[in-house]
């Protein structure tokens, strides 16, 4: 992989200092530093995107359907619940996403042709989750971790972690780094409550796909110390202004790659998407 300097306002004049890290935000670091830069210092807004609306909209939805008995966690009640969360968040959070009823429309329906594969991942009548949208804020060393997690369940076996997905699943060779974030909420999980998350799930509703890995305390001592190196290497790259840019077939999917120079070549970037 390529690494690549973009010229970017020395910020040594006033150090930065991020309160705050997210799963999400430390995976972007991890993926391409300028990545992280445009996201979490200089906050670039972009417009946000129908797969990103469908994302939000599908989560507050399947996190309302375990409001309901077992026996009402139906296609046609999530289906429901969709368009429920469609009407509030598109009122405050996507007023222009489309041009036409008719674009709007073609969306949602194939939005609900994807939520209906939620139910061939698992079924939602033997779930009874522990928590859901869990917002999860926990200081580790020096830092102070905070995100929000799907779903927590508690199996036979133990504490799993699992988290939707609306995009495609990524080939099963590269599906381990997809896992990053959630075994930073594993480690949060074991800091707040003392147990060890036995397994993490990974739901991709539009295939669907679905891909489970063991976790257990080892491997959580690994993801702490990766994490606090993480840090230090934002905290260096704050200090400095110096954030590469890592070009990869990932820069396909980079919101930022209309702006960023050193975005790869589109024609290097794959057809498919894993969001
Ligand atoms: S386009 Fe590629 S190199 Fe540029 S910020 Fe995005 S991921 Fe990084």
């Amino acid at each position: 992989m390529r690494s690549v300097t973009v010229d970017t306002p020395p910020l040594v004049e006033e150090p930065q200092q991020l309160e705050t890290l997210s799963p999400s935000r430390a995976g972007d670091f991890k993926l391409c530093p300028q990545l992280f830069k445009y996201k979490a210092i200089d906050k670039i807004e972009v417009p946000p995107t129908v797969h990103q609306a469908r994302g939000t909209t599908a989560h507050l939805a399947l996190q309302r359907l375990f409001d309901h008995p077992p026996a009402a966690r139906t296609p046609e009640q999530l289906f429901n619940l969709f368009r429920e969360a469609w009407i509030e968040l598109r009122a405050v959070d996507y007023p222009d996403m489309f041009e036409s009823q008719e674009a709007e429309r073609a969306w949602g329906i194939e939005s609900l042709g994807i939520l209906a594969n939620y139910f061939g991942t698992e079924d939602p009548a033997t779930v009874e989750p522990a928590a859901r949208e869990l917002d999860m804020v926990q200081e580790l060393g020096d830092m102070t971790i905070r995100g929000i997690l799907d779903r927590m369940d508690e199996s036979e076996e133990g504490l799993v972690v699992t988290d939707y997905k609306t995009g495609k699943a990524p080939p099963e060779q590269y599906a381990i780094p997809a896992f990053f974030a959630l075994k930073i909420y594993a480690l949060l999980i074991r800091e707040q409550t003392g147990r060890t998350p036995v397994r993490l799930r990974l739901l991709y509703l539009n295939g669907p796909t679905v891909y489970e890995i063991p976790v257990n305390g080892r491997q959580l001592d690994a993801m702490e110390r990766q994490l606090q190196a993480l840090w230090s290497a934002i905290n260096r790259a704050l200090d400095t202004g110096s954030f590469p840019a890592r070009p990869s077939r990932l820069c396909g999917w980079c919101s930022y790659q209309d702006i960023c120079p050193a975005a790869a070549p589109k024609d290097e970037t794959p057809a498919t998407t894993a969001a």
